[in-house]
Formats: C-alpha cells, structure tokens, sequence
C-alpha cells in the first residue's frame, strides 16, 4: 500500500513504525474471510483490509476522521486472527495500537460512548469490582426492555450461574510443588476470569504442582493492562503493566522464574507483547524484555516459534506425562473449545495432540465462529455463538 507521510509527520517514531507496517499490505483480501466481524457483517470497513485502509487515513489525514471511522475501528476484536492469514506479514496488531491511541486523541466520543469506556476501564480490571457488577446485572437483566440495546446485548453475556470470586490473586502467594521441585513460574491471576470462571487458576495451580511445578502469584500482577490498552487508555495500562513487571522482576532477582504462565490468550498475547510495548521506557524496558521471554503457553509465542504447546509445557515441567488416572474412559468424549485466538493461531491443535496421544481417548474439537464480544457495539455484541464440530479424533 502506498503511504503519503509528511516529513513532519514522520519526525514521529509511532508513525514511522506505522508506516512500515501500512507498506506491507498488498489489498489482497486473503484475511477477510478469516475475519469474524467481516464474515457477521459482510462490511469492509468492517475487516482488516478495510480497517488498515482508515487507519491509513487516520494517521495521514487526522482532520477527515468520522465518528463512522471510530466506530468500525472500534468493532475490531483484536482477536489477530487476520494475522496468521496475512500471507505479507502484516504487523496489524501494532498498527491497531497506533491508531488507537492516535484516533482516542482526535475522535470527537458521545457521552454514552466515554461512560460506557471509563466504566469498562475502572470496573473490569479489578475483580471484585467486576464480580460484584455481575450480581448487579443478574438482577439488572430484570429491567433489560429499558436499556440501550448495546447494553442488553452485553446482559445477555453474563454468566447463567453466579459463582464465588476466585481468591487466588487477591494476596501475594505461594503454592509448593508435590513432587521434588523441578522449576518455578509466575501465574498471571488475571481480572475478568477470577469472576467469570473461578475454577480455571486453582486447576492450573493443581496440575503444576503435581508436575513438580512451584507456582507464585502476586497480588501486584492482578490485570496485564489489555483491556485499557484496547480502549485507549493508555495511563490506566500502564499503570497494570509497570505494577505487573516490577512484580515478576522482584520474583526474577528473588526466588528466579523459569516462566510466566498466562491462562487467558488475549492476556497471554499482551504479556508477550510487554518488550515491544516498553521499548523505549529507560526503566522497565529489559525488565519487560525478560519477561515477553519468560511468557509461556499462549498463543502468539506457538505461532512465532512453531513450537507445540506440549513442547512448551515440557520446558517448564520436563518429564511431564499425563497420568494413567486422567484417561478417559473407553466410550466417553472429551470436547475442548479454542477460542478465536487460540483456534486461529494452532494452539489448540497442538494442545489437542498432548491429549489425543494417551489411549482411552476420544477428543473433539469445537471451534468457534462468529462469538463477538465487543460490548460497545449493539450489532456485534449480540451475534451468536454458533458452535462447529472442527475436528473428531478417536
Ligand atoms: S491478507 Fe494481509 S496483505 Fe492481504 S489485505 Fe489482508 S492484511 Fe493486507
Ligand atoms: S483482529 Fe480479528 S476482528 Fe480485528 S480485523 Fe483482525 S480478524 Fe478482524
């Protein structure tokens, strides 16, 4: 794609990354049909090409933004699966960076709009604000008809059973190893998950430490920043990224880390990102680096490294193989689900494999298409999840 930068406007480091990145597309399409927003909506505006063409406008010509521009920007999942489609390489992950920051700077929000983020930003990432909103909305889905239709799209996500908050993350935390203790990792707690699906860190925690795996949480690491960062906020994000780093660094000088262990993939791929993100901040820029190393099972490092997750959690729990007790007997199905990330960039398949290698088993893949979670949008928001039997190994 040909980029017409002023002289001026390349005196900024942001946009020459920008436009090094814009340079790669060559408008072939190969990514719309990968793209979940574009195949809901069958819009340009609403698929990477269409998306890379108004970034392009909006760092070029920042006077000619609409709130229309914004606004298909804005459907973007990030979810990358346009990324491992692109056959130029396309580095649309850290243009989307750049124009959000650049278009939450220019773009004239509604009020609804800038309540709807400042909302989302100061309740999420913290979990017990988040899980006490979710009691709020059980019992707000009563006065649903009198909501906007983003907002009673959004009601329509909330979990059908209420759960306990995850404690684990609330406090600073060590969990030993089983077995002789063969190497130590970081768990990332995350913020949504702790009220969403309490049950998700206790297991990793167990089978860790079964593997011989000593696992820390810190309480500090509560949220990787990444949905601050989605939204443009850049402060706020930096504040969880610079408390998260200082952390696992002490735990690094400290105790030593073989990894960081991400459950969420849209957090995983946010930690990994961290050496990029802080490239250029003096003080948190090889502490960042370190731990973008140290980051482990999540989806962009399989697709960087062509590395299968089962290699992965071979490098933190050499020797790990999975006991005679967890097979599944003959006659029953185990399904697991990949989300958009994860399905897109192989994760699953290589997970599937580890399973799939242990006899009794009998293993279907589910994917998903269309599972659109963007909440400040009304059309997107309400899509349905439409479950596809990918794959059936027996
Ligand atoms: S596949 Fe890559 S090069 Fe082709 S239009 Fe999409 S982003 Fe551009
Ligand atoms: S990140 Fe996902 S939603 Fe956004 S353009 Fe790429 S494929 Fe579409």
């Amino acid at each position: 794609m040909q980029t017409h930068f002023t002289a001026d406007q390349l005196a900024d480091p942001l946009i020459v990354e920008a436009d090094g990145i814009l340079r790669n597309c060559v408008h072939c399409g190969f990514c719309l049909a990968t793209c979940p927003t574009f195949i809901v909506t069958g819009d340009e505006r609403d698929s990477p090409r269409g998306r890379i063409w108004m970034l392009r406008e909006v760092l070029e010509s920042p006077e000619t933004i609409t709130t229309d521009t914004a606004y298909h920007i804005d459907r973007c999942l990030g979810c990358l699966s346009c990324t491992t489609t692109c056959p130029s390489g396309v580095d649309y992950p850290h243009l989307l960076d750049i124009g959000r920051e650049k278009l939450n700077e220019m773009v004239p929000r509604t009020f609804t709009d800038r309540a709807m983020r400042q909302m989302l930003g100061m309740i999420i990432p913290h979990s017990g604000r988040f899980h006490a909103m979710i009691q709020l909305a059980w019992l707000g889905r009563l006065f649903s008809w009198a909501m906007p239709t983003a907002m009673r799209a959004a009601l329509t996500k909330i979990p059908a059973q209420l759960k306990q908050l995850d404690p684990i993350g609330g406090k600073n935390a060590i969990f030993s190893a089983k077995t002789k203790r063969i190497k130590r990792v970081a768990l990332l707690a995350g913020c949504a998950q702790r009220a969403l699906a309490p049950e998700i860190n206790a297991s990793t925690i167990r089978v860790l430490n079964r593997l011989g795996v000593e696992v820390v949480v810190r309480a500090e690491a509560h949220c990787c920043g990444a949905l601050a960062h989605h939204i443009g906020e850049a402060t706020r994000a930096h504040d969880a990224i610079r408390a998260a780093l200082l952390a696992w660094h002490d735990e690094i000088r400290t105790g030593g880390l073989d990894a960081i262990v991400v459950n969420a993939s849209g957090c995983g791929t946010m930690v990994k990102d961290y050496g990029h993100m802080m490239r250029d901040d003096p003080e948190l820029a090889p502490v960042a680096k370190m731990v973008s190393d140290a980051s482990k099972c999540n989806a962009r490092s399989v697709t960087e490294t062509s590395i299968p997750s089962s290699r992965i959690m071979t490098t933190i729990a050499p020797g790990i193989s999975i006991p005679a007790d967890a097979a599944i007997e003959p006659g029953r199905i185990a399904a697991a689900f990949g989300s958009c990330g994860l399905a897109k960039t192989l994760a699953i398949l290589a997970t599937a494999n580890v399973i799939s290698s242990h006899p009794n088993r009998r293993l279907i893949l589910v994917s998903g298409r269309g599972r659109v979670l963007n909440v400040t949008s009304s059309k997107t928001a309400s899509v349905p999840y439409e479950p596809q039997i990918s794959f059936d190994r027996s």
